[in-house]
C-alpha cells in the first residue's frame, strides 16, 4: 500500500479538498463569467469533493438556484413550434438563434444536480420530454452517432460539430439519468440499433475502440460505458472482448510479469511509472488513463483488480502524480496539478476502493439515493 502514514494521508486529503474548493469559487451567483466550460469545472470539483467525503449538498446547496438558471428551454424555428431544453455553459452564452444548449453541459449539470441532491429540480422543473427531444435531435440519422449541439437554422444535428463515441456516451447517459432502462425506453427517443451499429463500427482489429482503427483508452471507456448503460455489453463478440481485455492490460506500465517484455520494447516506457496506464500504444503513463482503463476493465471482467494488480496503480497515483503540497493530481510527475486529472485520479482511486459508479463517474451512493428519492417515471 501507500508509503505514507495515516496522518499524512489525512493532511493530503485536506489539501485535495482545498484544491477542489478553489475551483468552485466561481460558483457564487454574483459571478457572471464567460467560461463556457464551467459546467465541467463544477462537475469535476463536486466529484472530487464527494470522493473526499465533503458533504456537498450542505456546503454548496445554496448554489442550486444559480445552477437551475442554466437550464434553458428553447422553441425551435419550425412550423410545429417544437420545444427543446438543456443546459448552457454560461448565461451570457444564451444568444437567440445560436448554438447554446449542448449535450456535454447537460450531462455535467444533471450529474452535478444529482450530487447536490437537487431532487426538486428533477421532479418539478426538468421537462423530460423536451430535454430528450434535444438529445434525439443530436443523433445523426445516417451513422447513428451523436453531435453535441443543434444547427438552429436547420433545427437538426450540427454538421460542423464533431461526432464520436464521447457524444454517443453523453447522449445515452442523459437518457439513462432520465429513466431509460430497456431498449424500448431508449427507442422512444433515439435509433438504438443504428447507435449500436455505430459503436460496433468503432471496434479496432487489435481489440478496444477508436477512430480509424487506432485503439484509444478514452474512446474504449466511452464505448463500453455506453453499452453497459444500454444493457448491451453481451453483444460484443467473445474474441473482441478477449482482445480488448488483453489490449487494456498491456496499457499498464509494469516492470514484472507478462507485460514486461512488451514494455521493454516500448521506447516510451518509464519504469518509475510502474502500475500506471497509458492511453495508447507508445505513450507515457498518464493519470487520467488509470481511470479510463480501469473503468473499461471493470466493465469487462469481475477479475479486473487481480488482473492488473490495482495496488500498483494506487501506488502510482499516490506516489507519482498526487501533489502532496498543492493538493490535486497532475497528468504525470512533471506537470502541476489540474482539475481534470485531479478528478480522474481521485475517481480511479475510488473505483479501486469500491462504491464508485464508473459508467456515470459519480459515487454510487449519490446515484442510489437519487434513484430512491426521485420517482423516475418510465418514459
Ligand atoms: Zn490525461
Amino acid at each position: 500500500m501507500c508509503h505514507v502514514t495515516n496522518d499524512l494521508r489525512k493532511a493530503v486529503a485536506k489539501k485535495h479538498k482545498k484544491f477542489f474548493e478553489r475551483h468552485l469559487q466561481l460558483l457564487p451567483s454574483s459571478h457572471q463569467g464567460h467560461d463556457v466550460n464551467r459546467m465541467a469545472i463544477i462537475f469535476y470539483s463536486i466529484v472530487g469533493l464527494s470522493i473526499f467525503d465533503v458533504d456537498v449538498p450542505k456546503k454548496y446547496g445554496n448554489n442550486i438556484s444559480w445552477m437551475r438558471k442554466h437550464y434553458i428551454k428553447k422553441m425551435l424555428n419550425d412550423t410545429n413550434n417544437t420545444v427543446i431544453s438543456g443546459f448552457v455553459g454560461s448565461l451570457v452564452m444564451d444568444i437567440p438563434n445560436a448554438t447554446t444548449i449542448n449535450l456535454a453541459n447537460t450531462l455535467f449539470a444533471l450529474l452535478s444536480m444529482i450530487m447536490l441532491k437537487d431532487y426538486e429540480y428533477f421532479e418539478t422543473i426538468l421537462d423530460r420530454e423536451s430535454l430528450l427531444r434535444f438529445v434525439s435531435r443530436c443523433q445523426l440519422p445516417a451513422s447513428g452517432s451523436f453531435v453535441s449541439c443543434l444547427d438552429y437554422n436547420k433545427n437538426s444535428a450540427s454538421l460542423v460539430d464533431s461526432d464520436d463515441l464521447r457524444f454517443c456516451y453523453i447522449a445515452v447517459a442523459i437518457l439513462y439519468i432520465c429513466g431509460c432502462r430497456s431498449k424500448k425506453d431508449f427507442d422512444r427517443y433515439i435509433d438504438t440499433e443504428k447507435l449500436l451499429g455505430y459503436i460496433m463500427s468503432q471496434q479496432c482489429c487489435s481489440g478496444a475502440f477508436g477512430t480509424h482503427n487506432e485503439p484509444h483508452a478514452g474512446y474504449t471507456s466511452c464505448a463500453l460505458s455506453t453499452l453497459a448503460l444500454l444493457s448491451s455489453l453481451e453483444k460484443l463478440p467473445d474474441k473482441f472482448r478477449e482482445d480488448t481485455l488483453t489490449w487494456l492490460l498491456h496499457r499498464q506500465v509494469s516492470s514484472r510479469g507478462c507485460m514486461k517484455f512488451e514494455n521493454d520494447l516500448n521506447a516510451t516506457y518509464d519504469q518509475t511509472d510502474d502500475g500506471g496506464f497509458q492511453g495508447r500504444e507508445n505513450k507515457f503513463a498518464d493519470t487520467c488513463y488509470a481511470f479510463w482503463c480501469l473503468n473499461s476493465l471493470q466493465l469487462l471482467t469481475k477479475d479486473w483488480k487481480a488482473l492488473c494488480q490495482t495496488e500498483l496503480t494506487t501506488n502510482y497515483l499516490l506516489d507519482r502524480t498526487q501533489k502532496t503540497l498543492t493538493g490535486g493530481f497532475s497528468k504525470n510527475d512533471e506537470e502541476d496539478a489540474d482539475l481534470y486529472h485531479s478528478c480522474l485520479g481521485s475517481a480511479a482511486l475510488a473505483l479501486i476502493e469500491g462504491g464508485f459508479n464508473g459508467e456515470l463517474c459519480i459515487p454510487q451512493e449519490a446515484f442510489n439515493e437519487f434513484c430512491r428519492c426521485v420517482i423516475i417515471r418510465a418514459p
